[in-house]
């Protein structure tokens, strides 16, 4: 599978790849051994309500080098709008396929982003679960303009191959878009995925994942997300407008 062939469906004006996890692995790895520098963003029904209203973000996610069909949302999306994609690959289960692959291939990784102390734990716990990768720095994703100078260095210095960020949308993808090509680095923005990874926050059960109940067993276990979780209702009905539009003006 080359970059062109690569199919995309297009969702709110929003370009998302129809890959499965094993083509999405593929090409992971294919761009790590090219030593190309590379963005991935994993979309959501939030994500892509907020790329509405933020053009810079807008413009990452049609830019960016790979966009998984993250979310519930756009899965659903997908197949309201007769363009159905294959399955989800959430940035969570990408994640730790990265990170196993990492592991086999000795992929050095970088991990930066949540609160102090998180991401290595993060990476504590995954090495207790799946064996160990070779973690060559760690950085909380609180910083000011100096701390991100020697952050920029450090990355540059441990030789990473892999950087996982999980700063919340949309700051991780402006960030990694912004620095990515001085890094050197193929990198994913991973929002909470290191809370999740390092225990402090619960992914809900398998039968929820499968039945795309997901967003509702964190609403549960983190109710003030309610405002954040209107974002889907609202990203349904956008889409139902989205798809008249469309319809009429190609009649
Ligand atoms: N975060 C961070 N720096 C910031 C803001 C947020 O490292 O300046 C982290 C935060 O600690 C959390 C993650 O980013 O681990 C965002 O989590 P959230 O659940 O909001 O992510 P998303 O919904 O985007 O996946």
């Amino acid at each position: 599978m080359t970059d062109d062939l690569m199919t995309s469906h297009v969702v709110m004006d929003i370009r998302i790849h129809a890959v499965t996890m094993k083509e999405a692995l593929a090409w992971a790895e294919k761009r790590i051994l090219e030593g190309k520098p590379s963005l991935i963003a994993t979309a959501n029904a939030e994500m892509i309500m907020m790329a509405q209203e933020d053009k810079e973000l807008f413009r990452i996610l049609n830019t960016a080098d790979l966009v998984v069909p993250d979310g519930a949302g756009v899965l659903w999306a997908g197949d309201k709008l007769g363009t159905p994609f294959p399955e989800r690959v959430t940035g969570a289960d990408l994640t730790t396929e990265l990170l196993k692959r990492a592991s086999e291939m000795k992929w050095p990784v970088y991990f930066l982003g949540g609160a102090p102390g998180v991401a290595a734990k993060a990476a504590r716990k995954f090495m207790e679960d799946h064996g160990s990768f070779s973690l060559v720095g760690c950085h909380d994703g609180y910083f000011d303009e100096e701390e991100e100078k020697r952050i920029i260095e450090d990355i540059k210095k441990s030789g990473a191959k892999l950087l996982f960020a999980g700063l919340g949308v949309p700051k991780q993808e402006k960030w990694l878009d912004s620095h990515k090509e001085e890094l050197g680095v193929l990198a994913m923005g991973i929002g909470g995925v290191f809370d999740v990874m390092s225990g402090n926050l619960k992914r809900a059960p398998l039968w929820m994942q499968r039945n795309r109940l997901e967003w509702a067993y964190r609403l549960y276990l983190q109710p003030s997300r309610i405002g954040r979780m209107m974002a889907l209702p609202r990203f349904m009905q956008a889409v139902k407008k989205w798809k008249k539009q469309r319809g009429s003006k190609t009649c």
